[in-house]
């Protein structure tokens, strides 16, 4: 138990420095049995803390195929958008992004500023969604939002 904590540690501070070297502040926690680290480049820690708020409010544990660790960038919007161009998306989204098969999500720090927690939720919701059925089906995604957004 010890050693996998350990290991956890180990793991975060590698994927953080593999990952957003550049990231600003990095928050590791314990979302049930699944580590959700959410790395920020340039947002304020409110947008970070109500991240990792709404990411713990969900019932990840009913779903076995979600990754055990889930990674959610929070970037500013000019690199959300270069971030899209680059990998070939842009105009798809505006909210937020998962790479399947990475535990990865990509916030566009532009649409947390005007969305409530309620929205916030949802979009946590449906990304998580995606990791899950490890599919790009909106339909299944939203189907699996529904199912982990707590009552
Ligand atoms: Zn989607």
């Amino acid at each position: 138990m010890r050693l996998t904590r350990f290991l956890q540690v180990l793991m975060a501070i590698a994927l953080a420095l593999s990952w957003f070297f550049s990231a600003a502040s990095i928050s590791t926690t314990q979302a049930s049995s699944v580590s959700v680290i959410v790395t920020t480049t340039g947002s304020t820690s409110y947008e970070q803390n109500r991240i990792i708020r709404l990411a713990k409010n969900l019932n990840l544990d009913s779903q076995p195929a979600m990754p055990e660790w889930w990674n959610i960038q929070i970037m500013s919007g000019q690199e959300f958008e270069a971030m899209l161009v680059q990998n070939g998306i842009d105009g798809l989204t505006y909210s937020a992004v998962s790479f399947l098969g990475q535990g990865k999500t990509i916030v566009n720090e532009d649409y947390l500023i005007f969305a409530d927690d309620a929205r916030v939720e949802q979009t946590l919701a449906h990304e998580a969604g995606h990791l899950i059925c490890n599919c790009a089906s909106e339909a299944r995604a939203n189907e699996i939002a529904s199912a982990i957004i707590p009552k």
